[in-house]
């Protein structure tokens, strides 16, 4: 109801003023990301590209990178690609006009994308002009046991550079076509995923910048953008002074980060786990609610080695955890800069953020 609807903007408006951590989403699309703008989202935290490379009208290229012997037909592939991630990103930031969008290079297990049925492979061995066995012996030899600890994220990059140069150079093209229709404010953030030690944020870095500058000498100008990453290795928390040298930004990944803190992992984690919650073992889910004893403890080590290394870091967090209250109040305490939770979370988020405020000043008070 419209006059119901004028309260909870004023009251919502109270709220912005009083929390310090900003709000943003986790968005993929251009409707989820006007979603959560209207619902107050003041830009983009983790933008993933996953299912961007497993649309229908793209899986057939996105088959045939990964197959491929050489770097040349793996460029092929990724040249039919390039124009799609450019229109991706473009309209993304439209929509977020002048707001931040941190769009995070690929990261799902390798084999998730192979065919896995004969007329599949079938189909693919034909249109590469290979024959069948041959094929069948590559999709083996890609797939994994433990494929969430196995090639993805930043590993794929550095099996496969070119295809994080081909997100990047469409991320900086379509920030250039973006300034020039008016948005002269747009600075991409590029998030590198599943860094582990700085070596590997350094290489794939030196092979995106390179990258960038060819897109920049072609196109004649050029437009800001960040380099960061994702932290949500438990190395990358106790190395993090060195991995801040090479980012510009941290994201909090808490999803992995609990995974591989706890060697818990994500997918069973509403099998076994509940036994935990009914047997008080756990209060909560470590993967609902931010467990503050251990990832929490390596999320501080994470932020003061990181802050000592390099005092300008942006801090933020991008796991399902950002949109729940109790762990937004534990990251407001932390000092990050930002939370970035679903769309339809983050009324709440912006809540718990202005709540995590209140109690602190009580807290003050209380100890006076
Ligand atoms: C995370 O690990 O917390 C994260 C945000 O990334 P994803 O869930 O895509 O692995
Ligand atoms: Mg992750």
């Amino acid at each position: 109801r419209p006059e119901l609807s004028g309260k909870f903007d004023k009251f919502m408006n109270w709220v912005d003023n009083i929390r310090r951590l900003k709000v943003r989403t986790n968005a993929d699309t251009p409707r989820d990301a006007a979603q959560a703008v209207a619902f107050g989202a003041e830009g983009i935290g983790l933008c993933r590209t996953e299912h961007m490379f497993f649309d229908d009208a793209r899986i057939p290229a996105v088959r045939r990178m990964i197959v491929s012997n050489t770097v040349e037909q793996r460029k092929k592939a990724l040249d039919e690609l390039l124009p799609m991630q450019r229109k991706d990103f473009y309209e993304i930031f439209k929509v977020m006009e002048d707001r931040p969008v941190t769009v995070r290079l690929l990261d799902p297990p390798l084999h998730e994308f192979l065919p896995s049925n004969d007329e599949d492979i079938m189909e693919l061995a034909k249109s590469m002009g290979i024959v069948y066995s041959e094929l069948k012996e590559r999709i083996e030899s890609l797939s994994e046991f433990n494929p969430m600890l196995g090639h993805r994220g930043c590993r794929l990059a550095v099996t496969y550079p070119e295809i994080y140069r081909m997100q990047a150079r469409a991320i900086i093209e379509a920030a250039i076509d973006i300034k020039i229709d008016g948005y002269e404010n747009i600075t991409p953030e590029i998030m590198i995923p599943l860094v582990g030690d700085s070596n590997e944020l350094k290489y794939v870095k030196s092979e995106i910048v390179e990258e960038i500058n060819l897109v920049f000498e072609e196109r004649k100008t050029k437009v800001n953008y960040l380099i960061g990453t994702m932290i949500e290795i438990p190395r990358a928390c106790v190395t993090a002074d060195e991995i801040a040298k090479e980012a510009e930004f941290f994201s909090f990944g808490t999803n992995d980060l609990t995974q591989m803190g706890f060697g818990f992992s994500r997918d069973d984690s509403g099998k076994f786990l509940n036994e935990y919650v009914e047997k008080g073992i756990f209060e909560k889910s470590p993967f609902e609610v931010l467990d503050r004893d251990g990832i929490g403890k390596l999320m501080k080590i994470a932020v003061d080695l990181g802050l000592k290394a390099n005092n300008k870091i942006h801090l933020g967090i991008c796991g399902e955890h950002g949109g729940e209250p109790s762990s937004v109040e534990f990251c407001h305490q932390l000092g990050l800069d930002y939370v970035s939770c679903s769309p339809f979370r983050v009324p709440i988020a912006r809540l718990a953020a202005a709540q995590a405020v209140l109690k602190e000043t009580l807290n003050v008070h209380r100890d006076k």
